[in-house]
């Protein structure tokens, strides 16, 4: 398949799009993304890459992250993980606390923001003081890029106004679903998400999802089948929050967006992709990187449907 050629019409055809919607800025540092960027890279199980647009520009990370802490504790606890987060879609906003109130401090899922930080919480409890530079050595070695650095600007940022996710951390305590201190825990979160990568790097750091566990270049295994499995059924099911449902639909694959812009995407036995655009629609989702992925999936009828 003719995949640049693919890429360079689906350049054109979300063009129009790329002044709609809006950067995260709840986030202050976030706010100084320019907008209207775009870059998609595809990545083949033999390390060959199609690119287009900057996909040389790195931007925050921020949900993606979630994907490679869950994959660090299911490889740490198995199954025993799901104790302290849960499986399924939560149907509400990424950092909504209502539904964590009356299901007694249990996150839906570990790709919610209160599920990805009780999945910090239980890296805490192996690394301690260590827990972030075990989290990105981690996605250093997904990726095989040893050149990974958080953005210290923008984790400030996050942490001076992080009083939503502190309130989620302070009720999972409140519930006994927490077992560090709540500041650390959340310190690290958020370094986690202010990790900065390029759609060229992030699409190398998913192939080991495409391919049940295991690195297809390095042959390294990170997870076993069945938990490679497991990951991606919670990306296709709980990867884009309140709009999983609608991402399923339109793009059809296992995906975890961020608040980045970013996208992630496995099409399984085939290839990873990662888009990037930073306005986002009103579920959080980056606008265009899901039209793009829906592009994608409708001219090659990759999908997993
Ligand atoms: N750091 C962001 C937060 O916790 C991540 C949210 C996202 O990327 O969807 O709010």
């Amino acid at each position: 398949m003719d995949y640049q050629s693919i890429l360079k019409e689906i350049k054109l055809e979300i063009e129009p799009f790329l002044s709609e919607g809006n950067v995260a800025d709840y986030i202050p540092a976030l706010a100084k993304v320019e907008p209207n960027q775009f870059a998609m890279t595809l990545t083949l199980f033999d390390g060959t890459t199609y690119s287009i647009g900057c996909s040389d520009t790195k931007f925050s990370i921020q949900s993606i992250s979630k994907v490679f802490t869950f994959t660090k504790a299911l490889s740490l606890y198995g199954k025993k993980i799901y104790n302290k987060v849960g499986k399924e879609p939560s149907g509400n906003p990424f950092n909504s606390l209502v539904q964590l109130e009356y299901e007694n401090g249990i996150p839906r899922n570990p790709f919610i923001n209160a599920g990805a930080i009780a999945i910090t919480d239980s890296l805490f409890t192996h690394y301690e003081r260590d827990t972030f530079d075990n989290i990105i050595q981690f996605i250093k070695d997904i990726s095989n890029n040893y050149e990974l650095d958080y953005n210290e600007e923008v984790w400030r940022s996050e942490y001076e106004c992080g009083y939503r996710n502190s309130a989620l951390a302070n009720l999972m305590k409140s519930f006994g679903n927490f077992e560090n201190d709540i500041e650390s825990v959340i310190k690290t979160y958020f370094k986690q998400c202010s990790i900065e990568m390029t759609t060229f790097e992030l699409s190398r750091a998913m192939l080991f999802l495409a391919n049940h566990g295991v690195d297809p270049i390095t042959q390294k295994r990170f997870v076993t089948q069945s938990q490679a499995k497991r990951i991606n059924a919670i990306m296709l099911t709980c990867g884009h929050y309140d709009a999983s449902g609608e991402f399923a639909f339109h793009v059809g694959l296992p995906g975890k967006s961020g608040v980045g812009g970013g996208i992630v995407a496995v099409v399984p036995e085939v290839m990873s992709i990662c888009v990037f655009s930073p306005r986002l629609n009103s579920w959080g989702n980056s606008l265009v990187g899901t039209k793009a992925l829906e592009l994608f999936t409708t001219k090659t009828g990759h999908s997993i449907f």
